[in-house]
């Protein structure tokens, strides 16, 4: 399986790393290595949103895109939904904002 990670984030880690840095200094210039790592290629990719729902009277909402759903008898538990319809949040209860899987 592969991973994902931030081209930004890789740029400021080999900043931030004297490590790193030297070693790559001592082979390549940064200017190679910055441009190296900027046209390597990228997948599509969308940040994971985090929500809950949360009943209000007959109405259960999304906390990340506030969309209201009515509970009706016979009608499917949107609150046993994993992710909301409309927007897309994974309903695992954390509210950190969006990180990226
Ligand atoms: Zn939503």
């Amino acid at each position: 399986m592969s991973d994902l990670i931030s081209r930004e984030a890789l740029l400021d880690y080999i900043d931030s790393t004297n490590e790193i840095k030297d070693w790559c200094l001592n082979r390549y210039s940064a200017d190679w290595i910055y441009s190296f790592v900027k046209s390597a290629p990228a997948v599509d990719a969308a940040p994971v949103v985090h929500g809950r729902w949360e009943r209000k009277r007959s109405n259960v909402y999304c906390t990340a895109c506030g969309k209201g759903y009515r509970i009706t008898n016979g009608g499917p538990n949107v609150m046993t939904f994993v992710y909301c319809p409309m927007c897309g949040a994974r309903m695992d209860g954390k509210e950190d904002g969006a990180d990226h899987e």
